[in-house]
C-alpha cells in the first residue's frame, strides 16, 4: 500500500463515492478524520468536510472554468507532505477511475513521499444504480464497458474505437460525456447500434438535485439538452437502461 518516505509526511488518496456523504468507505472516513490537510475538488462529497479538524484546500475544477492544473495539485500534495503533514486527497467516486489519481500516486512516489489509496465507490456503477439501473442484468447483458466521453469520437486525440464499442454487446457507461453526447450517440448508431437501444443520463447522482433522463439512444442527447442536464452526469447505453425495477426512491 505505501512507498518508503524520507519523513513522516504522507499522502492518502481517498475515493469518497459520488455526491452523497454516505458512500465513502469506513477506511476513507477514518483517513479523513485523521488528516492534517484535505485537498478536494467539486466532485467530492463536500458535506463530509464540514466538521473536520483538517486544513482544507479546494483545487476545484469547474468544467471550462478556471482550473488548478494537475501539476499544481501534485505540487500541493508533495509540498504539504514534505512539511510532515498527513495529506488526504479526497475525490468523488474512485481515485483510479479517471480523475488522474494514479498520476498523483506517481508524483508522490517520484518525490519519495509515502502514498496509500483507499478505493471508493465509482460513479460509473453507483450513478446508474442510484437511478435504479443495474449495469449488468442476467439475461440482458454479460458486462459493462466504462469510457470517458471528454474527447469526442473523430477527434484526433480520441483513442477509443467507437465502432468496436457499438458492437460490444455490453452496457456502455460514459463518464464526462455531457458535452459530446450527441456525437457519441450518433457515432454508435452509425456503427450499427440499434437506434432504439435504451439510454439514460443520471446527473448529480447521490445529491438532492439528482436527475434522470431516459430515451432511446438516438434521442438521448436531445432529451438531456431539453432537461438541461449539466455535468456531472453519467450516461448508460444498453438494454439495462430500459429495465423498470420498480424503484420508488433513494435515501
Ligand atoms: N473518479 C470518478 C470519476 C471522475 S471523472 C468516479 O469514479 O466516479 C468525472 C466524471 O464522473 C463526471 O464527468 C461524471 O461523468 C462522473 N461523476 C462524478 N460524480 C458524479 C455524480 N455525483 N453524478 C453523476 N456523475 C458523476
Amino acid at each position: 500500500m505505501s512507498a518508503a518516505s524520507r519523513d513522516e509526511g504522507r499522502v492518502t488518496l481517498v475515493g469518497g463515492g459520488p455526491g452523497n456523504a454516505g458512500l465513502i468507505t469506513v477506511a476513507g472516513l477514518d483517513a479523513l478524520q485523521r488528516a492534517d490537510v484535505v485537498v478536494f475538488d467539486r466532485l467530492a462529497p463536500l458535506s463530509l468536510l464540514q466538521d473536520l479538524p483538517a486544513r482544507l484546500i479546494d483545487v476545484g475544477k469547474i468544467p471550462h472554468g478556471p482550473q488548478t492544473t494537475q501539476e499544481a495539485i501534485n505540487d500541493i500534495l508533495v509540498t504539504e507532505a514534505r512539511k510532515g503533514q498527513h495529506v488526504v486527497r479526497l475525490k468523488g467516486g474512485d481515485s483510479f477511475v479517471f480523475g488522474r489519481g494514479s498520476e498523483e500516486w506517481q508524483a508522490c512516489t517520484d518525490a519519495g513521499i509515502a502514498v496509500a489509496v483507499v478505493p471508493g465507490v465509482s460513479s460509473a456503477i453507483a450513478a446508474p444504480e442510484l437511478a435504479g439501473i443495474p449495469v449488468t442484468h442476467r439475461g440482458l447483458t454479460q458486462g459493462f464497458t466504462v469510457v470517458s466521453g471528454h474527447v469526442p469520437p473523430g477527434d484526433p486525440r480520441c483513442r477509443l474505437d467507437w465502432s468496436a464499442l457499438a458492437r460490444t454487446g455490453t452496457t456502455l457507461v460514459v463518464l464526462m460525456g455531457v458535452k459530446n453526447l450527441a456525437t457519441i450517440a450518433d457515432t454508435l448508431v452509425r456503427h450499427g447500434l440499434a437506434a432504439d437501444t435504451p439510454a439514460a443520463v443520471v446527473a448529480d447522482a447521490g445529491l438532492p438535485s439528482q436527475k434522470v433522463v431516459k430515451a432511446p439512444v438516438a434521442d438521448i442527447a436531445d432529451a438531456a439538452a431539453g432537461a438541461r442536464i449539466s455535468p456531472p452526469a453519467v450516461t448508460v447505453i444498453g438494454d439495462v437502461a430500459g429495465l423498470d425495477l420498480g424503484v420508488v426512491g433513494t435515501d
